[in-house]
């Protein structure tokens, strides 16, 4: 393809404008002000935070931040765009407060389902927090507004087939639940504009096969008819989120072999028959992650248009991840001292490698960078959720934790990471 420096075509970058929680302002009045802000400014386009104008009152009453997002590193990640390279493409949102509602059930049984309004507050930041390579991410996002763009504009499903299901598979802790409802989130406010509703209805699969298995047909029903009210409000976009999809074939398996009640493959039939109602619904679209990595036999899997099999982190995920949360310690000042430390920037993975490779570099900052790298090589075949909580084990092992300079706290994390691998 014509690189877009050559070419004259404008590369389409995403601009996402969060909003206060106090502001009453017009979503549309505040795009065109920043549309308007954008066009008289000599920005380069990579993704992060864009300074508000100090001098523009409307904007800093009413928005938090303004964010460059998702720019795609096929275009981005040698060459900065430049202002006149760019068509900004802005998505106003406001972040709902309101916090998961819970299905309360009368009768004490633990609730198998929880509703969010996107974009909430609870999933801001989850997106840019999850690390994988190759474009994972990127890819996700395009098939999901490819299949919500065939549904606007009404393709024929008969002509050209396509559904709105998508299934994470990996090994625990891979960060697959997350990235649904990250998912979710990217694109109510991507298509916030087509759809100003949105929902996120979170199913556990394996809580309706508990102990309370005489009620789970009915919670599915219930479940059910509840999504299809939702549905049938064409400006609402839905998604459904089926956690551990697997349980629903080790209930149908066992319910065969006589080791489980014939009620759970009710409850598994009732689940795909109402999926398979869904589906024919164009604002839905289903998630779905498993645990289980190899085949996954089970109907309507088969006919999950994306399946993306989600891996431990690799060293360089290992390394973002960690260096990540290195930040956040050092940002909260729980990580102090080393004098220059605190606005040390760490460089990201492909420029900490040339870094080591000057030979002559011995400031604190490319110590504490060689430091990491080895803190990430230490860490091979840990879970992201692990690497995530490794910080914390760590400071936790610390003799005097009042007292901790970054380099001192990543040898722990090595230790911590040798000697707990097996409860981490
Ligand atoms: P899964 O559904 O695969 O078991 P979760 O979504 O529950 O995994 O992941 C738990 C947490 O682990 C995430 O919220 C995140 O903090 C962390 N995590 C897992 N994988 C990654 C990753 N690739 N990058 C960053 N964080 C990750």
């Amino acid at each position: 393809a014509p690189s877009p420096m050559l070419s004259e075509e404008k590369v389409i970058v995403s601009v996402e404008v969060c909003l206060k929680p106090s502001s009453t302002a017009q979503i549309a009045d505040v795009r065109s002000a920043v549309e308007r802000m954008l066009e008289n400014r000599c920005l380069s386009y990579i993704d992060g935070p864009i300074p508000l104008p100090l001098d523009d009152t409307f904007l800093s009453e009413n928005v938090q931040r303004i964010c460059i997002c998702d720019t795609d590193e096929s275009t981005s990640s040698h060459n900065i765009l430049l202002f006149w390279q760019v068509k900004p493409d802005v998505h106003v949102f406001q972040l709902s407060e309101e916090g998961p509602c819970e299905e309360i059930s009368t009768d004490g049984q633990p609730s198998s389902f929880n509703e969010w309004i996107l974009p909430a507050k609870e999933f801001d930041g989850l997106w840019e927090s999850l690390i994988y390579e190759s474009g994972l991410k990127q890819r996700l996002l395009r098939y999901a507004a490819s299949a919500l763009l065939f549904t606007e504009k009404g393709v024929d499903p008969f002509l050209v087939s396509w559904n709105r299901i998508v299934l994470l598979h990996g090994p625990p802790g891979t960060g697959k639940t997350s990235l649904c409802k990250a998912l979710a989130q990217k694109l109510s406010i991507r298509f916030n504009q087509r759809y100003p509703q949105c929902q996120l209805i979170e199913v556990n699969a394996h809580s309706l096969f508990s102990k309370w298995f005489s009620e789970s047909g009915k919670l599915v029903a219930k479940l059910f008819q509840k999504i299809q009210e939702m549905v049938e409000e064409e400006n609402n976009l839905v998604f459904v989120l089926i956690d551990e999809v697997e349980s629903l074939a080790a209930a149908r398996k066992a319910a065969l072999s006589g080791s489980e009640p014939s009620d759970s493959i009710r409850v598994v039939n009732a689940l795909l028959t109402q999926m398979d109602k869904l589906k024919s619904s164009p604002n839905v679209i289903i998630l779905t992650t498993s645990n289980i990595t190899t085949a996954i036999d089970i109907a309507f899997v088969d006919r999950a248009d994306i399946k993306a099999y989600v891996g431990p982190p690799t060293l360089q995920a290992r390394y973002e991840i960690l260096k990540s949360c290195l930040e956040e310690l050092m940002r909260t000042g729980i990580l102090t001292s080393l004098q220059d430390c605190m606005n040390i920037k760490l460089p990201n993975y492909a420029n900490a490698k040339e870094k080591l490779n000057t030979p002559e570099n011995h400031e604190k900052a490319s110590e504490l960078c060689k430091q990491l790298l080895e803190t990430a090589e230490a860490c091979e075949g840990m879970s992201g959720r692990s690497l995530r909580k490794l910080p914390f084990l760590a400071h936790a092992a610390l003799a005097n934790p009042s007292d901790c300079n970054p380099l001192k706290f990543l040898c722990t994390m090595i230790e911590t990471a040798k000697r707990d691998r097996s409860e981490l």
